[in-house]
């Protein structure tokens, strides 16, 4: 069932065996996991069935250095669904070594092992609807998939590794019917969390305060409760709820909010290549199941660990569309069309420094010098893209001036005092906004210069092309200023850890010294990997569902080391 909050009357008491607040692709796949255990299952979702103004105001917040970190407000669309209304649909596991303790990362490692989220991959990968759970280029596709740079065998990089892309699926809109259909869930729609209340010795949650979109109050009880509201908004509610709890619930190490990790990623070099542009591939291969792949180039654990590196990858892009440069009408065709595209997908097309008249100009005349391949572009788009159910996934141009440049997405360390914390102004029901300081660390700035370098040697090594950096581009630091924080990936502020003393959750994903209260989403990440964290939410998500599945009738356990045991339902 779904239904809207709206027709709950004020001060009415819901009660379900299991609470899950926020109904974004870890929600959702929480309920409808559940849903097959006959419990009861209540779904809170402060937006309706897609974004309004008057949820999206809730999630404004100050940022600490607007340079660095997009608007409060940005990347997180308040409906059911959550980002992945607007999602990009990249899939990619994380890595073994992103679980390991790396002596080289600080506070890197976490409590359960990659073979502990495996596992659940494959049908992470059936719910993101992004085909077979195969992420190797050679056998991905009938016959393998094409190389990127044909001959190319770099000595730093794995060349096999895939990405896989979802329709992209948007969980809100596809999942809509099977939780309307199971009888034993029911999802209420602008119905805003505001506070959890903590029993008077803190070990359990006794309710849930809610309002809906009137500000009519209600309360909700259940036998276990979890915060699925992304990596934001979940350590905001648990450092407002902190009645019982001083500092909020899970806070007593100051935790809550801190670590907080994006992706260091953006756009990088220009590479000339030596070969034929037969010898070139930098689009999607489609395999048997219709899904687009595509291959990057990954650097390898042991040279990670050998130059002390977090791990990363890239790709081979089109040159920066904002460079006229380039003298490709479609790019330029895109730059000039910027005002009619979404904040989220304009911010990396425009350049940091205002463009000038001449810089206009150019991109005009490059339009017009290649009405052709501009047309081509244009009906390509519509046709795969805006018109298809499976949808294209990116802007693939072969640029005219056969140069090419680098797309990379690199892991950022944990660091504490990267960390969303409670700004002094408050929402429309009283709460205190977010105040976000993202940092990065002089580690991360080092796995994207090293790593770029170690191809540029491994390009050079084996005559493939050369790789080189424009002039502004030198101080690698300033490029990674340039892009800032990774929009979209909110990961770390509620950290996984082995004891109350490193993290915010354990390995089952329960809040320490709270035995109902469980954290979904990339809020638990301890790292973040190179890979685009949907998957892993998703994956992660059914393993917490195993793991309610069987403990949520269970008489309550009382102290904080007690850990029920996990019962597989999937
Ligand atoms: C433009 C863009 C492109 C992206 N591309 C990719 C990609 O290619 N690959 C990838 O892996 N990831 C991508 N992401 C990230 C991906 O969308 C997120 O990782 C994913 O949606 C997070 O899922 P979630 O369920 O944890 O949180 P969310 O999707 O953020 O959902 C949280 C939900 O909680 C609700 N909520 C918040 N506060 C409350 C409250 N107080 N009470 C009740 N409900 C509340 C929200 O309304 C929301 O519906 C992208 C994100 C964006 C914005």
């Amino acid at each position: 069932m779904i239904q809207d909050a709206d027709e709950i009357v004020r001060d009415a008491a819901v009660h379900a065996n299991i609470c899950i607040v926020g109904g974004g692709p870890a929600g959702i796949t929480l309920a409808m996991t559940l849903a097959k255990t006959g419990k009861s299952v209540l779904l809170i979702e402060s937006g309706g069935l897609a974004p309004s103004n008057e949820a999206q105001a809730l999630n404004a917040g100050e940022v600490v250095d607007e340079t660095l970190h997009s608007p409060a407000d940005k990347y997180r669309p308040r409906c059911l669904g959550g980002a992945t209304s607007i999602w990009g649909g990249r899939c990619v596991p994380f890595d073994p070594i992103d679980f390991e303790q790396r002596p080289w990362i600080d506070h890197s490692g976490w409590p359960i092992g990659y073979d502990d989220v495996e596992r659940y991959y494959p049908a992470a990968n059936a719910l993101c609807e992004a085909g077979e759970y195969e992420y190797d280029a050679r056998v991905a596709t009938p016959g393998g998939m094409r190389p990127v740079l044909r001959g190319f065998t770099p000595r730093h990089f794995d060349v096999n590794g895939i990405e896989r892309f979802s329709c992209p699926t948007d969980f809100g809109r596809r999942y809509q019917t099977r939780l309307r259909a199971a009888a034993n869930v029911r999802v209420l729609l602008r119905a805003t969390a505001t506070r959890l209340r903590a029993s008077r010795d803190g070990s359990r949650i006794d309710g849930l305060d809610v309002r809906n979109s009137r500000d009519v109050g209600f309360s909700v009880t259940a036998e276990q409760f979890v915060l699925a509201m992304g990596g934001i908004e979940t350590p905001r509610l648990m450092l407002t709820s902190d009645d019982v709890h001083a500092g909020g619930i899970g806070n007593a190490n100051d935790l809550v909010g801190r670590f907080y990790m994006c992706h260091i990623a953006g756009t990088i070099g220009t590479l000339r290549v030596n070969g034929p542009s037969d010898s070139i591939w930098h689009g999607y291969d489609v395999a048997a199941d219709g899904t687009y792949c595509r291959r990057r180039f990954s650097l390898r654990p042991d040279v990670q660990a050998g130059f002390g590196l977090g791990n990363a990858v890239f790709r081979l892009h089109h040159p920066r569309i904002a460079d006229p440069g380039h003298r490709t009408g479609p790019l330029s065709a895109i730059y000039l069309a910027q005002r009619f595209i979404s904040y989220e997908y304009a911010k990396r097309l425009v350049s940091h420094t205002p463009p000038t008249a001449g810089t206009w100009l150019r991109h005009g005349l490059n339009a017009a010098t290649d009405p052709f391949s501009t047309i081509r572009f244009l009906v390509h788009w519509l046709r795969y893209r805006t018109l298809a159910e499976r949808k294209f996934p990116s802007v693939i141009i072969r640029p005219r001036a056969n140069l090419f440049s680098l797309d990379f997405n690199a892991e950022q360390v944990p660091n504490p005092d990267s960390r969303i914390g409670l700004a002094g102004t408050r929402d429309r029901f009283g709460n205190r906004r977010v105040r976000i300081d993202w940092r990065y660390a002089a580690q991360d700035v080092e796995t994207v210069a090293r790593s770029f370098d170690l191809l540029r040697d491994d390009l050079a090594e084996q005559a493939i092309g050369r790789l080189t950096l424009a002039p502004d581009e030198a101080d690698i630091e300033a490029v990674v200023r340039r892009d800032g924080a990774y929009g979209g990936h909110h990961i770390g502020t509620a950290r996984m850890g082995a004891s109350a003393a490193s993290g915010v959750v354990d390995r089952d994903c329960k809040v320490f010294g709270v035995n109902n209260l469980y954290v979904a989403g990339s809020a638990m990440f301890p790292t973040s990997s190179q890979a685009n964290p949907t998957l892993t939410i998703v994956a992660t998500a059914l393993r917490l569902a195993d793991h309610l599945g069987g403990v949520a009738t269970r008489a309550p356990c009382v102290g904080a080391a007690e850990q029920p045991e996990p019962a597989t339902v999937l």
